[in-house]
């Protein structure tokens, strides 16, 4: 039997792929991006009740709704905007199926959606798969910077959204409020949507201020903005996220859940509803995050890998030009198999394969794994 391939050009993803070969060399995996650390007793307890208590049915379509209501109540914490439990969030079985659904809800054949790389793996295929066009701008290596001059004159009639990620994967860049201003004088009097990927929401260093879109009425209206519990709860295997649109983009959104993924598993989301009002659980990650960030930095202080500014996310990012002037991709699998750690190499981040000579570290690990790493990373 054969079919044709609705994306003839893609492999198995980068993750899955260094997270094989780490497994195959016995190495440590600072790769694909997940916690080796334990999440919270009480969440797993609650969960574990929510069953016992028969919470085991159907959740509503749009998500269980004392958890709606959390979230708005954190919603308006964080970022000071009402936001509608009924109208205006969506769980999502992760933030990567938000993703994908937003585009699904919003895209015609031979619209383009602007797209910065290195973008996270899923981006340019969930666009294509939809019938349009990645239009893909560089940010600029390597302080990852977008520039705006360039989002300017990529704009044209056809443009239907800009995709936008901070705390950015795999870089570590964080937007400013200078980029917001950017994004609003080109959107202004458009009909683009923005497309804002915050997963890493609480995951910002050094007293940065997370510029979620959901801070800007103006910008909201025209927005869906995800999120991933995975990343706040440290446990990225329950594939649990949401969505906040307003309420005419809401209601197209949900016309493809329903038929895609119809509701997200309940007993989760009843633990998740009383525990999302701990605000401490949330409110300190940034921080937890940091040590771990910090404790990395200084552990390759005397190694020849060259890391450069991490102000967001669970990564950090590398140069090794004192080391060896092969590929990223090379260079990866080679320390994976020499040195007995895994990196990701950042050409998988971009279309064409784009090689900066950049390999990305994920420092979300308990200390020691930390320790033992740069151990051996200090002797490459
Ligand atoms: N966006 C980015 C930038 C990510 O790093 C991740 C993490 N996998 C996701 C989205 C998706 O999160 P989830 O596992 O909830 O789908
Ligand atoms: N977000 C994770 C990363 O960037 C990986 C998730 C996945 O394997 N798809 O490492």
């Amino acid at each position: 039997m054969r079919i044709v391939s609705k994306l003839p050009a893609v492999g198995t993803s980068i993750f899955t792929t260094m997270s094989a070969l780490a497994l195959e060399h016995k190495a440590i995996n600072l790769g694909q991006g997940f916690p080796d650390f334990p999440m919270s007793e009480e969440l797993i307890g609650l969960v574990t009740k929510a069953m016992h208590d028969q919470y085991n049915q159907y959740a509503p379509m749009a998500g269980w709704l004392q958890l709606r209501e959390a979230i708005s109540e954190k919603i308006s914490f964080l970022y000071q905007t009402p936001v509608n439990p009924d109208t205006d969030i969506t769980i999502t079985p992760g933030g990567t199926y938000a993703l994908y659904t937003a585009f699904t809800t919003i895209l015609q054949p031979g619209d383009e959606v602007i797209v910065f790389e290195p973008a996270y793996d899923s981006y340019i295929p969930a666009i294509e798969l939809n019938g349009a066009k990645a239009v893909r701008l560089s940010l600029v290596h390597p302080e990852y910077a977008i520039d705006w001059q360039q989002v300017k004159s990529a704009i044209t009639p056809k443009t239907r959204a800009i995709l936008i990620n901070t705390p950015h994967n795999p870089t570590g860049a964080v937007w400013s409020e200078e980029d917001i201003a950017s994004l609003r004088s080109l959107v202004e009097g458009t009909d683009i949507i923005i497309i804002s990927d915050e997963v890493y929401e609480h995951l910002i260093f050094d007293g940065r201020r997370h510029c979620s879109i959901l801070r800007y009425p103006d910008l909201f209206s025209r927005s869906f903005v995800c999120f991933s519990f995975g990343k706040v709860y440290n446990c990225t295997g329950w594939k649990l996220g949401y969505v906040v649109s307003p309420p005419n983009l809401m209601q197209e959104f949900r016309k493809i859940h329903q038929y895609n993924c119809f509701s997200c598993p309940t007993p989760v989301q009843v633990a998740l509803s009383s525990f999302l009002h701990r605000r401490e659980a949330y409110l300190q990650l940034g921080q937890d995050m940091q040590t771990r960030r910090d404790a990395f930095i200084t552990l390759m202080k005397e190694s020849r890998f060259d890391l450069l500014p991490s102000y967001g996310s669970y990564f950090i990012l590398a140069t090794y030009d004192r080391i060896s002037q092969e590929g990223d991709n090379d260079f990866a699998i080679r320390i994976t198999r020499e040195a007995g750690v895994t990196p990701i190499p950042v050409s998988a981040f971009y279309a064409d394969g784009k090689d900066n000579k950049v390999i990305r570290f994920c420092f979300a690990k308990k200390l020691e794994t930390l320790e033992q790493a740069a151990s051996r990373l200090r002797a490459v």
